[in-house]
């Protein structure tokens, strides 16, 4: 491992959330109907994630380690059609050049699962392991070999807060996937896993104020816009309430959150902004997601008709609460 790598690795990881990203997204490639995350001194201690997903077979432990190894594509072409979160094989390398990773994994197939230990980029152990099906990823001393990232670290409460919301909008997009947070050796919180949307926005958000959110549905040519929003008397003096997903993934995207704004502007204060949790569901082809491995951003190949779906299925759901 170079110093050039380890910095290029902090494009990647940032921070203790961008881990608990790179490996919750693993976890969900790897068809995981099961994640459990456990954060110790929120998440700049330790992160372990836990999945019941594919596993990686013992031949392949290695490569999954490697710079630019991903098996999630198979063609070129499919990167203009990327449905799985990851396709840049770049996470788990970038990881473990910065901390000490330890990954046990077994498939189905495989008798006996195998544990790899890689310390600042090194491998510093290889064996077999009797495990579960599915892959377990530990990651601790993060960013001991890069003083300078850890000096850029917060508090251990906002590094925690920051790594529940990255839990939170992956747990918003994947319903039918159960989540649970250990935190000091207990359970924090777990959504169980549902088919429906509503109970799992109904869960993440508090009985309470889901209830005072409504269903939305919209569709123009290609596109669909659902999720539920806010009545206007449930309201916040942020847009923190907002989440929007284009193609079940997690977006921060000023058009978007300008659409919703645009939609309740007669009816709520200004300054005061309503919960929402949307989805846009489009042809990947239309959308790039990837305009940077670890930002939020998108960009719509047509924005204008996107823009408009999503005025006009939430004024719909307002106008018909005026009604
Ligand atoms: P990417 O996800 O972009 O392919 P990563 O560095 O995140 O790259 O992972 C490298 C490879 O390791 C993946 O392509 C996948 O084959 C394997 N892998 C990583 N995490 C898991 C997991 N939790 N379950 C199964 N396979 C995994
Ligand atoms: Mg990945």
């Amino acid at each position: 491992e170079t110093l050039t790598h380890r910095i290029a690795a902090g494009e990647v990881v940032e921070r203790p959330a961008s881990i608990v990203k790179e490996l919750m997204e693993n976890a969900l490639d790897a068809g995981a109907t099961e994640i459990t995350i456990e954060l110790e001194q929120g998440g700049c201690g330790l992160i372990r994630i836990s999945d019941n997903g594919s596993g990686i077979s013992a031949e392949d432990v290695p490569l999954a380690f490697a710079r630019h190894a991903t098996s999630k594509i198979a063609e070129f072409d499919d990167l203009y059609r990327v449905r799985s979160f990851g396709f840049r094989g770049e996470a788990l390398a970038s990881i473990a050049s910065i901390s000490r990773t330890e990954l046990v994994t077994r498939t189905p197939e495989a008798l006996a699962g195998i544990r790899i230990i890689v310390e600042a980029g090194k491998m510093i152990e290889r064996a077999e392991a009797g495990c579960p099906v599915g892959t377990t990823v530990t990651v601790s001393r993060i960013f001991d070999s890069v003083p300078v990232r850890k000096k850029f670290l917060k508090s251990e409460n906002t590094e925690r807060s920051y790594c529940l919301d990255v839990i939170t909008r992956l747990a918003l997009a994947n319903p039918e996937v159960r989540v649970r947070v250990l935190a000091k050796g207990r359970e924090l919180f777990s959504y169980p896993a549902t088919p429906r949307l509503a109970e799992r926005i109904a869960i993440v958000l508090g009985q309470r104020d889901s209830q005072r959110m409504r269903p939305i549905e919209g569709a123009t040519a290609g596109l669909k816009v659902y999720g539920f929003a806010s009545q206007p008397d449930l309201t916040c003096a942020t847009t923190k309430q907002i989440y929007t997903f284009v193609n079940r993934r997690h977006v921060k995207d000023y058009l978007l959150n300008h659409a919703v704004m645009t939609a309740y502007r007669r009816v709520i204060e200004p300054r005061r902004y309503p919960a929402a949790v949307l989805y846009i569901d489009l042809d990947p082809a239309d959308v790039d997601v990837n305009v940077h491995p670890a930002k939020l951003e998108v960009r719509f190949r047509q924005p204008r008709i996107v823009y408009e779906a999503v005025v006009e299925a939430l004024s719909l759901m307002l106008r018909g609460l005026a009604q």
